[in-house]
């Protein structure tokens, strides 16, 4: 049966593979669409545990616990630049905040206690959660999003997904779904990683838990087919990351140009002699 591309149900060719590497014994293939353009992982991995990022060990999480201000600081660092400052622009005393795919939780502890909003996290990771929870007090639904969209029907002014939707097995369905979670007028705010320009190896974009790669156009495409209009959006040349606003409203889904789609296959073929020079030279 031939595999065909999620975005744009277009032929995804078996050996337009752009990334089978870093995924230790588990074979793994990055498929490049010559359509569209998007990068998906085929086939997608089965394994829950694969949808986040794997525990750290005992002795991190004892220094993150024992050196917890130090180490919000730093955990907040990493998310200020555009989300920190796209945040600041958006956010007004009293908003009530959901930021799925929380992880250890210092970003929303870090708006509560400097904004003056109310909070949720959402996180599936158990040891993050747990983090979050004892070290900052935070209220944490430890569940998928999936799960928790239909938990109940409290309403949200923002949500926030950091780098959670190149995880989402369905990305476009659970987008979808998120509009009944958000108040009239509300925003989501949406950051996923650029793999066309990364600022690390490749190798840091092509892992089991990250089932899509993103570039500019695949990212707006995929907005616009779950029924979002972007308000901002941010790719700046220095960070590997995409930044989006949007709120729901019907918009018409534009596929990246052919022109484009091709010159992202070479780029994709250099960065992967690049990773692999740089990845022998570091041995
Ligand atoms: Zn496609």
């Amino acid at each position: 049966m031939a595999l065909t591309c999620y975005l744009c149900s277009g032929v995804l060719p078996s050996w337009l593979n752009v990334g089978s590497f870093g995924a230790g014994s588990t074979p793994m293939r990055n498929l490049f669409c010559p359509t569209c353009g998007l990068i998906q992982q085929s086939p997608i991995p089965k394994e829950e545990s694969y949808i986040f990022e794997q525990n750290i060990s005992a002795q991190e999480l004892r220094a993150k616990q024992e050196g917890m201000a130090a180490e919000a600081q730093k955990l907040l660092k990493k998310r200020q630049s555009m989300m920190g400052e796209t945040m600041e622009q958006l956010i007004r005393p009293g908003m009530k905040i959901a930021d799925l795919g929380c992880g250890y939780g210092s970003f929303i502890a870090y708006l509560r206690d400097q904004k003056s909003v109310s909070v949720l996290g959402v996180e599936l990771n158990p040891q993050q959660a747990q983090f979050a929870q004892s070290a900052f007090g935070l209220p944490i639904v430890p569940s998928t999003i999936e799960e928790w969209i239909d938990r109940d029907v409290e309403q949200f002014d923002l949500i926030i997904l950091s780098h959670v939707v190149e995880h989402l097995r369905d990305p476009i369905t659970v987008l979808q779904r998120l509009q009944k979670r958000l108040t009239p007028g509300g925003k989501m705010v949406i950051e996923v990683p650029n793999v066309a320009v990364p600022t690390r190896s490749l190798h840091w974009f092509f892992k089991p838990e990250h089932f899509w790669n993103f570039t500019h156009p695949t990212f707006r495409a995929l907005l616009a087919k779950a029924g979002m209009r972007i308000e901002v959006f941010q790719t700046p040349a220095e960070h590997s990351k995409i930044l989006a606003v949007c709120r729901y409203d019907a918009v018409t889904p534009v596929l990246p140009s052919s022109v484009y789609v091709l010159k992202l296959l070479c780029r994709m073929q250099w960065l992967r002699v690049k990773s692999f020079l740089r990845r022998s030279l570091e041995r």
